[in-house]
């Protein structure tokens, strides 16, 4: 009798116990990140907090990504977004896209001219088509896309098969619960930059600086004033001898022009964290 007393205290006291224990046992789980790796160029890959997976103009095998064979095998993709159609943005697209079954998010020229060139029929539509101005819900909701423009050329396939790629273009990637991107896609700096900051708060630009093909570091400090983004990262340079601009110059020109952005240096594969 006294025993079982006894026993059915303690058992009360270590339930007790253990109630109150409870809540500092299971802290509430820390709010899921976004994630962005960069596989040099233009190509990125964006992990949302519900774990799905973004990639934009996926040219894997550029020269400077070391492990680009084996990341064109393993990639995880989603949606496939494409800027315009040059090889250097269309890049390993439809061998991502025929593995993974990623939908492709591109102007509806574009996405035609892809298409037509191998990219799955079936994971192109009236969903993840677009064209400049307009906003699309995609991921069950999570991210909305915004198509806008870029000033640029966009043709898809080599000479003599060269076909029309649409208009150039470049995303702006809002993510919910997680940061805002802005991907310039190949362009110059043009005035009506200053519409896409006015519409979205940029938490972080991704900018092409290699000079030559697009703007360098001088105009593309310039872009950043106009967009006005929280942060910055320079891409689109050193994959040829010809992209030249280089992220001290733009880093300086940044200061020169008095952009307030932070300047990011990624590294090629390393994830950053926003
Ligand atoms: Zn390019």
């Amino acid at each position: 009798m006294r025993t079982s007393s006894l026993l059915s205290l303690s058992l009360v006291l270590c339930a007790a116990t253990l109630a109150h224990a409870q809540p500092a046992s299971k802290p509430a789980p820390a709010a899921a990140k976004t994630t962005v790796t960069w596989y040099g160029h233009a190509a990125f890959k964006i992990e949302t907090p519900s774990g799905k997976s973004i990639l934009i103009d996926p040219w894997l095998q550029n020269p400077t990504n070391p492990t680009g064979k084996d990341d064109v095998k393993s990639v995880k993709a989603d949606l496939i977004l494409v800027t315009h159609g040059h090889f250097d943005h269309v890049g390993d697209a439809n061998e991502i896209g025929k593995r993974t079954k990623a939908k492709l998010v591109a102007t509806f020229d574009l996405g035609g001219a892809m298409v037509a060139s191998g990219y799955p029929k079936d994971q192109f539509g009236f969903d993840t088509g677009g064209n400049f101005g307009g906003t699309i819900p995609v991921l069950d909701g999570e991210v909305m896309i915004t198509f806008v423009p870029a000033v640029h050329s966009s043709n898809i396939g080599e000479a003599p098969n060269v076909k029309p790629g649409g208009n150039p273009g470049g995303f702006v990637i809002a993510i919910k619960n997680g940061p805002t991107l802005y991907h310039t896609g190949d362009t110059d700096v043009f005035g009506d930059m200053a519409q896409i900051g006015k519409f979205a708060k940029v938490d972080l630009m991704l900018a092409c600086i290699g000079d030559h093909f697009t703007m360098g570091p001088d105009r593309a400090a310039e872009a950043v004033k106009l967009v006005k983004p929280k942060q910055v990262a320079g891409m689109h340079f050193g994959t040829f001898p010809v992209l030249n601009g280089t992220p001290a110059e733009f880093a300086k020109a940044l200061k020169k022009a008095g952009a307030g952005a932070k300047v990011v240096e990624l590294k090629i594969g390393t994830p950053i964290t926003l």
